[in-house]
């Protein structure tokens, strides 16, 4: 069948299905959008349900008059999921697949159960179970985190050890988490894996993140990753054999911890386009976005090659800055040769919310950092 005579539908309606529709646009695609009012796709989609993404009759109304079914976002009914995919609706990625990946702590256990390199790691239901599990961890610090609902970094602390054994009180969640060692000094890596319905397999190049420390998200990314020839092929083989051992179909971005060893552990899969693959857009031959688009129309892979070295930086919401904004800065960066700004619709603003993203490319990594800092210290957002 034609791609112009299919209906996705897109759980969540958001700027990662914004742009996962830009990109379909010019292969007459349809699409469908399950997400609340004024959501950042709501202007482009064919057809706009509003509701709640945990409305399971929302989403059998969705599934109703779409040829695919995908999702921009975990945390969405799974049960209105599987009751679809029993019933033959096709489900990129398969609810079997999500089932995993909201809950942290099965996450860890797959992992662990394929030998995927992931960090040790103890389950604990409740916090008079932590003294015990922490325990039976190495180091001084701990990655602590819901199994359940976290995102961005929310639902994410890193705690100290001792702290937390000495100081009930000082425990920060009370519902079931994964306790798992920390990575000193770890650097960030992800790599966005692909893979159709016949199996072809295809990794974008590999992608490094600088975080902001504070608010727990991407600062600057930069594509390719500054790492060896050889550490940027063992991230995309264990990226690769994570897919494959999910039996996974679609679109995964794969995050991961390097070590100052060279060790690889494996953090998260997101079975969706991700922030770490914004990029892509402009320094790919093709996009996260349209890899994703091929995979649901059964088309074949397109190639990931970089065009040129990229960075990406998040535009988030400034501090004390709330509600309507303008944002400040634009003529400078726009100026800069090969300097790309995706704005995701978005009418009001608050600290660190995603509002957009901007692209720099360049010939080389020392190029993109320099207008990397250049955008980074003209770019500003003023209440309005
Ligand atoms: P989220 O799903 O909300 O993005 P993550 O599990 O990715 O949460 O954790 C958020 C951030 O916390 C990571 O990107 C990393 O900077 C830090 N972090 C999480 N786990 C560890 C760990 N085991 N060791 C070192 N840093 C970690």
């Amino acid at each position: 069948m034609l791609p112009s005579k299919k209906t996705i539908g897109i759980i969540g309606g958001g700027q990662l299905g914004k742009m996962l529709i830009e990109a379909g646009k010019p292969w007459n695609i349809r699409y469908h959008i399950l997400d609340i009012a004024d959501s950042p796709a709501s202007g482009l989609a064919d057809k706009h349900i509003i509701g709640s993404l945990m409305d399971e009759a929302k989403i059998l109304e969705l599934a109703s008059d779409c040829d695919v079914l995908t999702y921009e976002i975990e945390h969405i009914h799974l049960g209105a999921l599987q009751q679809l995919e029993a019933e033959g609706k096709l489900i990129i990625p398969s609810p079997k697949i999500l089932e995993i990946i909201q809950d942290k702590g099965l996450q860890k256990l797959f992992f662990q159960h394929h030998q995927i390199p992931t960090t040790d790691f103890e389950l604990a239901e409740n916090p008079t179970q932590w003294s015990e599990k922490l325990l039976k961890l190495k180091g001084d610090k701990v990655a602590a985190k819901l199994r359940k609902g976290g995102y961005d970094g929310k639902g994410v602390e890193l705690v100290d050890k001792k702290t937390m054994l000495e100081q009930y009180n000082a425990i920060p969640f009370s519902e079931p988490v994964v306790l798992e060692e920390f990575v000193e000094n770890a650097i960030e890596l992800s790599v966005i894996v692909a893979r159709n319905s016949q199996g072809d397999l295809q990794t974008f190049p590999t992608a490094e993140m600088e975080f902001d420390p504070k608010a727990n998200l991407v600062e600057f990314l930069f594509a390719p990753a500054q790492v060896s020839l050889e550490i940027e092929e063992k991230a995309k083989r264990i990226a690769m054999d994570c897919i494959i051992k999910l039996q996974g179909i679609g679109l995964f971005a794969v995050e991961m911890f390097l070590d100052a060893k060279g060790n690889i552990f494996v953090n998260e899969i997101a079975p969706r386009p991700h922030n770490s693959g914004h990029h892509t857009i402009e320094a790919c031959y093709t996009s996260q976005y349209e890899q994703l688009n091929r995979i649901l129309m059964d088309m074949p892979l397109g190639n990931t090659e970089l065009l040129k070295p990229a960075a990406m930086i998040n535009l988030l919401g400034a501090e004390g800055v709330n509600g309507l904004y303008e944002i400040t800065g634009l003529d400078t960066i726009l100026a800069l040769k090969g300097v790309y700004i995706h704005l995701y619709n978005k009418t009001h603003t608050k600290p660190k919310r995603k509002m957009g993203h901007i692209t720099i490319l360049g010939d080389s990594i020392d190029e993109i950092r320099e207008k990397a800092a250049i955008v980074k210290n003209h770019l500003g957002m003023k209440q309005l």
